[in-house]
This record gives structure tokens, C-alpha cells and sequence, in this order.
């Protein structure tokens, strides 16, 4: 099978967007623009035995590599639109391009967004997505808009994504149940694109949680300006991470360490203004992932983590870097 017939065999879909005027198939896409609406861009690569382990299924690679991207346009307060796919393979293997295309596009399909183009070239297991959303103009949320006295959410749970990759690589024994769900969250992350549109009216910053809560709300505190106390008893901890903590015999140090600076969680991180609070939290649609208020901006550098006991804890905006 060569470049071409891989192509038309397992990428060349039909675009279910009416303002995709060309898709695959010439040497560009071309789109339509819509009158009032600013575009958003954004490129995510998922290296085999960096971002996935290499054991992953071609399945839950697919899903992965489209959600991260999905996730940083919810992030925004976008909407997703159209994406790109430059695969880098090792070999063209039917069994794993049927596998990892159906997932991308059963997950494309859910957000209905289309493959434009993209690239095919023979290398080491790459996976690299570019994907274009929309927002109104003048109403994306960045990173720089927190201000003291704002409140801090978090989507749905933290850290599940975390605790899978700690008692896979520390061989915990964990009830088969607990571990597929914990292995869910780390394999196939949900983008919580409807609930970055909710968001987008209310909050004054936003981030997608990819490298940890510590990092990344460290990012939107840097860019902003100001400092954050988080409360640790208001972390939203799953039932299956608290189960796996404590097979691990994880003490609640550790398990706050792991869950604020371990990555892969792909919820979103919104502050919004106290004036915003009463309406965003009545307003918010019970089918989207729950929303917790975790703490409060201040005023200063950095963050700190209030425990029950009153102790505070100095979180170090250290995530995952890479050439580290
Ligand atoms: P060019 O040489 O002009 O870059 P290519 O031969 O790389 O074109 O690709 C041919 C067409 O197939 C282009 O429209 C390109 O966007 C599309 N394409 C290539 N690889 C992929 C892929 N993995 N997924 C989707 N579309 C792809
Ligand atoms: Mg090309």
C-alpha cells in the first residue's frame, strides 16, 4: 500500500462542514470564513513512549492525539472546526491505520469537526494535529485576565490520568474495574469543549490542565500577575483515584503532590469574577462535567495549597517539561 492508497483508504472522509469548500486531495484545504468570528489555531504532537505508552492501542492513540488538540480549543472558549493529521509510521500496518482512524473519526464525528489534509511520511510513531476552531471576535479567554478576588474552578476530577501512570509503573494491584476507569482517563481523555463555551461568558482566564494543576494554573497566574490559594480539601478527587491511593498506601502529601503536578488530566482550569459566580454556577448545564470552586486568586507571586489542618504548602509550578 503506498502514500496515496493509505491516504484514500483511511483518511480521506467526506467533510461534514459546509464551509469546507476543498478538503483532502489538492495541494491546500480551502475554507470559508464566517463574518464575525476570529479563527484559532493550534498544533499538539504525541511522540510513541512520550505522550502514549508504546504498549498503547492504535485506538486509544487516535482518540488521544484529536482530544489534547479538541481540549486547547475548549480552553479558549472556542468552538472546533477543521483539523489537519501529519502521521509519521514506521510501517503502513492495516490492522493499527484501521484501528487509530476509526477512533479519530467516530471522535470527530461527536464533535463535528473535519480532516482537511495533513501528511504521511515513514519515521518513528508520531502523531502531530493541527486543529482551527472559532470564536466570536474579541470574546477567546486567554491566560492573562485573572484578577485578585476572582474564584478558581476546575472541571469534573484531577489527577485519575496520574494515579493510572503510578500504579502501572509502581505494578499496583488494583481491582480490574478501578484500573480501566483510572486507564480510561489516561488513554482516552474527554475534551470539555461544551464546557469551555459555558465558561467562555464567564471567566476573565482560562487553561487546559495537560502538564498538572500546579503548572498550568502557575502559567495563567505568570501571565496575569497574581498569586492563587487553593483549598486541598476542595480538590475533586474520583472515588477510583481515592480507592488507588490507598492500595498504594499513598499518604495525603503524596497523593496531593501527584495530583496537582501529574499531567494528562485535560480538564479545564477557568477563574472567573466574584460577580460571575452566582449565574455561571446556576446556569450550568447538569449533563457538562460538574464545575468545583478550588480556591481564590490573590494578590502576589505563586501558589499555595491550604490543607484541612491549616498547614500551608508552597505548590511549585513544576509540570512536565521536556529537555529538562
Ligand atoms: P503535497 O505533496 O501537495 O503536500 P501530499 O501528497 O502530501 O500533498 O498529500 C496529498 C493530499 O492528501 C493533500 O490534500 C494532503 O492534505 C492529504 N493528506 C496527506 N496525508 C494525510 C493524512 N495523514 N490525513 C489526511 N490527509 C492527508
Ligand atoms: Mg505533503
Amino acid at each position: 500500500m503506498d502514500e496515496f492508497s493509505l491516504i484514500k483508504r483511511y483518511f480521506d472522509v467526506q467533510p461534514s462542514s459546509a464551509n469546507v469548500v476543498l478538503g483532502i486531495g489538492d495541494d491546500t484545504a480551502i475554507l470559508d470564513q464566517q463574518t464575525g468570528q476570529q479563527l484559532l489555531v493550534t498544533t499538539d504532537t504525541l511522540v510513541a513512549g512520550v505522550h502514549f505508552p508504546v504498549d498503547s492501542s492504535p485506538e486509544s492513540i487516535g482518540y488521544k492525539a484529536l482530544s489534547v488538540n479538541l481540549s486547547d480549543i475548549a480552553a479558549m472558549g472556542g468552538r472546533p472546526a477543521w483539523y489537519t493529521l501529519a502521521l509519521t509510521l514506521p510501517e503502513a500496518d492495516d490492522c493499527w491505520l484501521r484501528g487509530f482512524s476509526a477512533a479519530l473519526h467516530a471522535l470527530a464525528r461527536r464533535y463535528d469537526i473535519s480532516l482537511i489534509g495533513g501528511d504521511t511520511t515513514r519515521g518513528p510513531l508520531a502523531i502531530s494535529i493541527t486543529m482551527l476552531g472559532t470564536v466570536p471576535t474579541g470574546e477567546a479567554v486567554t491566560r492573562s485576565g485573572a484578577e485578585v478576588g476572582d474564584s478558581v474552578f476546575v472541571t469534573d476530577t484531577m489527577g485519575d490520568a496520574a494515579l493510572a501512570l503510578y500504579c502501572m509503573q509502581n505494578e499496583i494491584d488494583l481491582d480490574p474495574a478501578v484500573m480501566t476507569q483510572l486507564r480510561t482517563s489516561l488513554d482516552r481523555p474527554v475534551a470539555r469543549v461544551e464546557e469551555g463555551l459555558c465558561l467562555r461568558d464567564y471567566a476573565s482566564a482560562m487553561i487546559d490542565i495537560s502538564d498538572g494543576l500546579a503548572a498550568d494554573l502557575g502559567h495563567v497566574l505568570a501571565s496575569s500577575g497574581v498569586a492563587a490559594e487553593l483549598e486541598a480539601s476542595r480538590l475533586p478527587l474520583s472515588q477510583a483515584v481515592r480507592h488507588a491511593a490507598a492500595e498504594a498506601q499513598m499518604n495525603d502529601d503524596t497523593l496531593l503532590q501527584l495530583v496537582t503536578t501529574g499531567g494528562d488530566d485535560y480538564e479545564l482550569c477557568a477563574v472567573v469574577p466574584q460577580t460571575g459566580v452566582p449565574g455561571l454556577q446556576s446556569t450550568w448545564p447538569p449533563a457538562l462535567a460538574p464545575l468545583t470552586q478550588i480556591g481564590t486568586i490573590r494578590q502576589g507571586t505563586g501558589m499555595i495549597l491550604r490543607s484541612a489542618s491549616g498547614s500551608h504548602i508552597e505548590l511549585a509550578a513544576n509540570g512536565y517539561r521536556h529537555f529538562t
